[in-house]
């Protein structure tokens, strides 16, 4: 076996912004800050993919509280890196949010208008509380009053990938938060 690499498209940045172990402890305080408040809750998790998908994963096994998961898909970048217009939630879940405390768990908060309208959705169908927990924060970039009940990292306005956010579906997979060279923003 070669010695341990780690992914071709590491090379593609430009900066890293938060480090895989930066990740790993702001996660782990979040983890005990959601286990204290939930104590006495049934949680429900619902995490907006595909780019919650690894902070979600990572989150929740190390939560200690009983709890539920489902996810929706809501899309406001159709492609590369401007938001087009207002958000649209395509895959409806499959758990009654009813009567339920949710926590919905995205990866970034950018102009809010996502998180704005999920919150608002989830609250239309009759959850006792929802909440939002997200990892990054562009405070910058808000276009509609939004705030996160549980923030890992603000970030300066600047377009991230890694660590399940994309450039045109790639780049999920890497362990930081980093910033492309520009000449990896202009293809597919
Ligand atoms: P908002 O509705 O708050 O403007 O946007 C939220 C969604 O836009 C996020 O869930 C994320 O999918 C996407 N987004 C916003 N900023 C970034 C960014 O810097 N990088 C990536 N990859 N996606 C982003
Ligand atoms: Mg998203």
């Amino acid at each position: 076996m070669s010695a341990k690499k780690g992914a071709p498209e590491l090379k593609h940045l430009d900066h890293i912004l938060v480090t895989p172990s930066a990740i790993k402890r702001r996660v782990a305080a979040l983890a005990v800050q959601l286990n204290a408040d939930y104590i006495d809750k049934d949680m429900m998790v619902v995490a907006i993919v595909n780019g919650a998908l690894i902070f979600t994963a990572d989150l929740l096994r190390q939560l200690s509280i009983p709890l539920r998961l489902d996810c929706l898909r809501a899309s406001s970048y159709h492609d590369g890196t401007k938001a087009a217009g207002e958000p649209r939630i395509i895959d409806q879940m499959k758990l009654d949010v009813r009567d339920q405390h949710v926590l919905l768990v995205d990866d970034i908060l950018d102009t809010g208008k996502t998180l704005a309208a999920v919150a608002r959705l989830i609250k239309s169908k009759g959850a006792t509380s929802v909440k939002t927990c997200v990892l990054l924060d562009k405070t910058a970039r808000r276009e509609v009053p939004f705030e996160a009940d549980y923030v890992g990292f603000g970030i300066p306005n600047e377009f991230v990938v890694g660590y399940g956010l994309d450039f045109n579906e790639r780049y999920r997979h890497l362990p930081c938060i980093g910033v492309l060279k520009p000449k990896y923003y202009g293809g597919k």
